[in-house]
């Protein structure tokens, strides 16, 4: 069974969101049209509280986009994004969503934030998405969406630690910085995972 994660296609992180990815939007035809030759399609949602510690605004002289510790985890300061019940938290309108089976909220624990689809930085608590893709028999998993260099690198990363044949969708994925996707493709590679 192989099974396609779309990971965080909201609002907030396409062009005119509040931490948009350069050309996001660009990917969803391509996710669209391929959702159809898999035997499962999940989605992931970047789901978070107000007053989480990942936006720079909760921080006293928090700048986005530096990086400070919060509770022993290193973590970038973001713009406030996909908070919960937003129009930037929700799913873009131009998704297809009646192949995507479940969606898999993540980043809702204020203490701690969620790149992984899988698990929280701080691997402190599961989504429950490595339990749904074992239950259904899924060995194969291909990972899309966005960035590229966040939420899609590190989802993947943790889908092969947890056994699953893991693929990156190249065309239906985008980073936020080139040059660190660049270094995390590699770091992907090393660990066995492939591009589709
Ligand atoms: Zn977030």
């Amino acid at each position: 069974m192989k099974a396609l994660v779309i990971v965080d296609i909201q609002n907030d992180f396409l062009p005119g969101g509040s931490l948009s990815v350069d050309f996001g939007d660009e990917i969803i035809d391509l996710i669209n049209g391929i959702q159809s030759r898999y035997n499962i399609v999940v989605a992931t949602q970047d789901w978070h509280p107000l007053d989480h510690q990942s936006f720079a605004s909760n921080h006293v002289d928090g700048v986005v986009f530096t990086t400070t510790l919060v509770n022993g985890i290193d973590q970038v300061l973001w713009p406030d994004h996909c908070v919960q019940g937003s129009y930037g938290a929700e799913l873009s309108s131009k998704l297809k969503q009646h192949h995507i089976q479940a969606v898999f909220r993540k980043g809702m624990d204020i203490r701690v934030d969620s790149y992984s689809g899988f698990f929280d930085n701080g691997r402190l608590r599961s989504t429950g998405l490595d339990g749904f893709l074992k239950e259904q028999g899924v060995r194969e998993v291909h990972i899309c969406g966005l960035a590229a260099d966040f939420c899609v690198f590190y989802t993947a990363m943790d889908a092969l630690e947890l056994g699953y044949k893991t693929a990156i969708v190249s065309k239906g994925t985008k980073p936020i910085d080139k040059d660190m996707y660049r270094n995390k493709k590699e770091l992907f590679i090393q660990q066995g995972g492939t591009f589709v």
